[in-house]
């Protein structure tokens, strides 16, 4: 009877031991490298990223009663795409990096924008401004006549429903306009005025 009564504890010593043995091989160790990438991927993409929402594609007709967002005071066709911020991103400082290498010509504050900066780029071998709407004015450092790299920071986007955006949701609208004349316009009101902008789709992808 001992001696069965020894086999049993042994038995449950020899599990219990193997129970530790692989619970302890399957928990990863303090300084393993995390096979899923959850810090990088939480981490949200460049605003001029295609991946980011688009309320408001390239050439698309709004007008108030069928926008995609409300209240809307425009009607006209889009001269740019929109780029959206998720609501996490409401109270954090979103950077707008300036799309291709070129001149700063002209930030100011703007109906309809709230703060726009307008870049002169070379795309495709022909001259472009390229139009960065709804950003922080005081944010944009660089002075008028300055060279940008590619992804340098122009400004910060403007808080959503504020004077920084003139009331807009905050949001990046990014309009890429042909030859050197600075216009910036975000709805041409008929459609063929469009033939005049390009679709930022097609360069960032
Ligand atoms: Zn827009």
């Amino acid at each position: 009877m001992k001696e069965r009564l020894a086999l049993v504890v042994l038995a449950v010593i020899v599990i219990i031991a193997l129970v530790w043995l692989y619970a302890y091989k399957l928990t990863p160790e303090p300084n393993a490298v995390s096979p899923d990438n959850s810090s990088a991927g939480s981490r949200a993409a460049s605003i001029e990223n295609p991946s980011r929402i688009t309320k408001k594609t390239f050439g698309l007709y709004v007008t108030p009663s069928n926008s995609p967002v409300s209240p809307e005071k425009f009607t006209g066709y889009h001269t740019g795409v929109d780029f959206e911020t998720t609501p996490d991103e409401a109270n954090i400082d979103i950077p707008v990096p300036a799309i291709c290498e070129g001149t700063l010509l002209l930030k100011k504050y703007a109906t309809g924008y709230g703060g726009v900066a307008v870049q002169s780029c070379m795309l495709y071998g022909q001259p472009v401004t390229i139009i960065y709407g709804h950003l922080e004015l005081a944010s944009i450092m660089p002075g008028i006549g300055q060279q940008l790299k590619k992804g340098e920071t122009i400004g910060i986007l403007g808080k959503g429903y504020s004077t920084e955006t003139d009331g807009e949701r905050k949001h990046l609208h990014l309009g890429i306009h042909k030859g050197l004349v600075i216009n910036i316009l975000g709805y041409v009101q008929k459609q063929p005025e469009l033939s005049g902008w390009l679709d930022p789709m097609q360069f960032l992808k």
